[in-house]
Formats: structure tokens, C-alpha cells, sequence
């Protein structure tokens, strides 16, 4: 029997890769630009190194947001507002819906009946703005995001010091769902809790790395945890 569940959050819960593609797409169509798979590449490659621009101190997140449509207007050609187009962006996310499908009705079945956690290996400040741009918070009994604890997963410190954190805490009855053999799988392995890899694409495993369950749909969770 489960009692304590640890979730990874991207491409297990969140699909926000998704959700930006989607809400470019509509916000160039809005502004009179095409959204041709040449000028979706270029766009990429800007906002990403715009974003490393922040990391380097040389840009503030205000700025990054429409500094990534200056640069890309001004290669263009392109008469548009910068700011303007942020803004139908902002607007445009606002109305994606960031989940992966399933998500939302797999959290509202496990609330209550399990401890929930989040276990995520990403940048603080990025996760906490999508967890709480979600709504995710509420559904979680605790959230530990690596750059926070100080190792990432796979590492076995990562969920030595989650483990250590959760009052009453029993291996035997904890598990880690990811959709990372190298990370989720290995990591909960090395840590001696089960493990259940989401697998949606049925990719073939060939990393040696064995989970104690596999899905194909988070919808198979539930059965499972009951089954187990
Ligand atoms: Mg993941």
C-alpha cells in the first residue's frame, strides 16, 4: 500500500512546452506574421538566448519579455510593438492550458487519499511561478525543487533530504511517477522507493534501468495504486 507519492512535475503533470508553442503560434497570427516553421525556429532561437541573457545579468525578466520580439521584428523587418505583442502573448498563455492530459483529474483522485509531493529538478523561481500560476500548490503536501535542497535527482541526497523532511515517512510505502528513466527512475531506485516510469509514447527501454511499474496514461495510476 502507497501512502506517500512523489510526482515530477514537467512532462508528467505540466506540458508547458505545449502551451508556449500554441499561444505563439496565435499571437503571430494576431499581428499579421505567419507562423511558418522558419520564423517558429528563429523566434526560438531568440527568446533562448534573450533568456540567457538574464542569467548573465545582462537583461532584467521585464526586459527579456519584449527585448525576444525586438530583436526578432528588427531581423524581420517587421513594423510591430515589442510591447504590444507581449502583451497579446501574456493573454494568449493565460488561455492555454498548461496540463498534460489527465493531469488535472488524476490530482483532484489522489487528493486525500494519498501525501502528495512534488519532486522536480529545475530552477526554483521558474517552478514556483508555474505552480503557482497553476493552482498546483493546493494539492500538495510538500514541494521540493532541487536547486532549492542542493542536488538534483537522480542523486539518492535529492530524496535523503525529502525523505527526512516528511513526518512519519516509510520507504515501503512511498513511490516516485516520472517520465524520466535517468532522473525519476534511477533516483527512486537509488533511494530504495518503487518506482512507476510514464512512458505516454511506449518508447522502448533499452537504458537497463528498470522500473518497478510502467503507464502509458496517467489515467492507469489510480487502478494501479489500488491494485498495489
Ligand atoms: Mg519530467
Amino acid at each position: 500500500m502507497i501512502e506517500f507519492l512523489f510526482l515530477d512535475l514537467d512532462d508528467t503533470i505540466l506540458d508547458f512546452g505545449a502551451a508556449e508553442h500554441a499561444a505563439i503560434i496565435a499571437t503571430f497570427r494576431e499581428i499579421g506574421l505567419e507562423p511558418t516553421d522558419e520564423l517558429l525556429r528563429r523566434y526560438i532561437e531568440i527568446n533562448r538566448a534573450t533568456w540567457r541573457r538574464l542569467e548573465a545579468g545582462e537583461l532584467t525578466r521585464e526586459q527579456v519579455l519584449t527585448k525576444r520580439f525586438e530583436l526578432l521584428f528588427a531581423e524581420l523587418g517587421f513594423d510591430g510593438s515589442p510591447e504590444r505583442t507581449q502583451e497579446i502573448y501574456g493573454y494568449r498563455l493565460s488561455l492555454e492550458h498548461p496540463f498534460l492530459e489527465g493531469a488535472p483529474e488524476l490530482l483532484d483522485a489522489l487528493y486525500g487519499k494519498y501525501k502528495l509531493y512534488i519532486a522536480s529538478n529545475g530552477i526554483a523561481l521558474v517552478q514556483d511561478r508555474r505552480i503557482k500560476d497553476t493552482g498546483l500548490a493546493r494539492y500538495f503536501d510538500g514541494i521540493f525543487i532541487s536547486e532549492r535542497i542542493g542536488y538534483n535527482k537522480p542523486s539518492k541526497e535529492f530524496f535523503d533530504i525529502c525523505f527526512e523532511a516528511i513526518e512519519g515517512f516509510d520507504k515501503s510505502r512511498a513511490m516516485i511517477v516520472g517520465d524520466s528513466l535517468t532522473s525519476d527512475i534511477a533516483g527512486g531506485i537509488a533511494a530504495g522507493i518503487r518506482t512507476c516510469y510514464f512512458n505516454p509514447k511506449g518508447k522502448p527501454n533499452e537504458s537497463g534501468i528498470k522500473p518497478s511499474y510502467e503507464i502509458r496514461s496517467l489515467s492507469e495510476l489510480v487502478p494501479l495504486l489500488e491494485r498495489i
